[in-house]
């Protein structure tokens, strides 16, 4: 599940941010297991940690396919360099990627106060399963399986979303979410 010896490179791609009507879509499986996708999977992760983020899923990207990644536990700190600037320094990356996954258990449940790199400025709290079976692919198109509770469980069960053209908002309660949707709408027009 996590990727072995990574190394922090790519290119960063554009955010789509909501309501771009890829977000909405039921993303397509992935059917080629080859260099194209181990370089769009290498961008998602360099894409992920500068904006920065814990999950990142394909349509956020612009891409509707079920593909996702993530990292949940990564350091990231701000240091003064040399030459008196400002400078992300990050570490430690545990980064995973989930292809075509399927939650294929759930049980318990719990609450955490989400956000979304497609939905900047909100944060609200979610109630999703607390922990979660999953079957999924890897890089290589091999099938393999995880258990996953708390944060990860939380994580994985949003970006999987994502690949089901589902936002957070739309798991928030009928007021909560007119509400956003009513505000960004407004916000996008200014
Ligand atoms: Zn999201």
């Amino acid at each position: 599940m996590k990727i072995e010896n990574y190394e922090l490179k790519g290119e960063s791609m554009p955010i789509i941010t909501y309501p771009n009507p890829v977000l909405s879509a039921k993303a397509a499986p992935v059917t080629g297991f080859d260099s194209q996708l181990e370089k769009l999977v290498q961008n998602m992760l360099f894409t992920m940690y500068h904006a920065p983020g814990i999950g990142l899923a394909a349509p956020q990207v612009g891409l509707s396919q079920r593909v996702f990644v993530l990292d949940i536990d990564y350091d990231r700190e701000v240091v003064t360099n040399s030459s008196g600037k400002d400078e992300v320094r990050m570490s430690n990356f545990s980064p995973m990627v989930l292809i075509n996954p399927i939650i294929t258990g759930t049980s318990g449940s719990m609450t955490y106060e989400e956000g979304c790199l497609s939905v900047p400025g909100v944060y609200e709290e979610v109630k999703r399963f607390k922990s979660i079976h999953v079957k999924y692919q890897n890089m290589k198109g091999e099938f393999l399986e995880l258990e996953a509770d708390d944060l990860l469980s939380i994580c994985i069960q949003h970006e999987n979303d994502h690949l089901d053209g589902i936002v957070f908002i739309e798991r928030l309660s009928n007021l909560k979410k007119n509400f956003y949707k009513k505000k960004i709408l407004k916000d996008k027009k200014k």
